[in-house]
């Protein structure tokens, strides 16, 4: 991921300087099916502002080491094999943007995945006066989507990964790092991969329209150079910013 350093830190001090005259804080909200490059694009913009990526599993698995109330319960149906529940999953985001590193904003990713989440997601932040400011979606076509998910290699021993066209090891089927085998995950399978797309746009996908709706939605074609859909995220985040 190309970031300049220098650049990076300049901004990073900038901002701050901002925020500290009680600038207009940064709630992101990110959608994007799987294979979109998301979660990348999340951690780099996170990195450039200052504020906490918040990842749905990533919280979830912490709640459940941390042991927290609803940590246990989450546990519970994970153990069972359940999906989490919405209350649940809207409890342990609801104590998460409320401490203090979520100050001056946050980027959710993975989060809200329904309608009813969003719903009361916003409830949330009416009562706790921290409304979003912006829902970006990165929009990348099924194909590609699939393309991407399903030429996935990953390495037995070191868990590099790799891709049959975007990403190719030196060695066909060797990891170039380690010289381990690479191996097709299950999940990866065009079958699974096309499975999981089809509950993204079955129960996510709506949510493109539901903030179209209230004018916080901005679309950034994810088939681009991928420092090119940074730029433009960053564009689309400055912008929110100083309005
Ligand atoms: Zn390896």
């Amino acid at each position: 991921m190309p970031i300049n350093k220098a650049s990076l830190l300049v901004l990073e001090s900038f901002v701050r300087q901002r925020g500290a005259k009680g600038e207009k804080k940064l709630r992101v909200i990110f959608l994007g099916p799987p294979g979109s490059g998301k979660g990348t694009q999340a951690s780099c913009l996170s990195e450039k502002f200052g504020i906490p990526q918040i990842s749905t599993g990533d919280i979830l698995r912490e709640a459940v080491t941390n042991k927290t109330g609803l940590g246990i319960k989450a546990k519970e149906y994970m153990n069972k094999g359940e999906l989490v529940p919405d209350e649940v999953i809207i409890g342990i985001i609801r104590d998460r943007v409320v401490q203090t590193d979520c100050e001056n904003g946050f980027i959710l990713d993975g989060f809200p995945r329904t309608v009813v989440q969003a719903e009361s997601f916003d409830e949330m932040t009416k009562e706790k006066n921290i409304p979003v400011d912006v829902v970006l979606s990165l929009d990348v076509s099924e194909e590609l989507v699939v393309r991407r998910l399903c030429g996935r290699m990953v390495c037995k021993e070191c868990g590099n990964n790799y891709h049959t066209e975007f990403n190719l090891p030196k060695k066909k089927g060797i990891c170039s790092r380690c010289e381990g085998k690479l191996y097709h995950r299950p999940d990866d399978e065009e079958d699974v991969v096309r499975q999981r797309l089809k509950v993204y746009k079955e129960t996510t996908e709506p949510l493109v329209d539901y903030y179209r709706q209230k004018g916080l939605l901005s679309v950034i074609n994810g088939e681009d150079e991928i420092s090119n859909i940074f730029n433009q995220l960053v564009n689309v985040l400055e912008g929110v910013r100083e309005n």
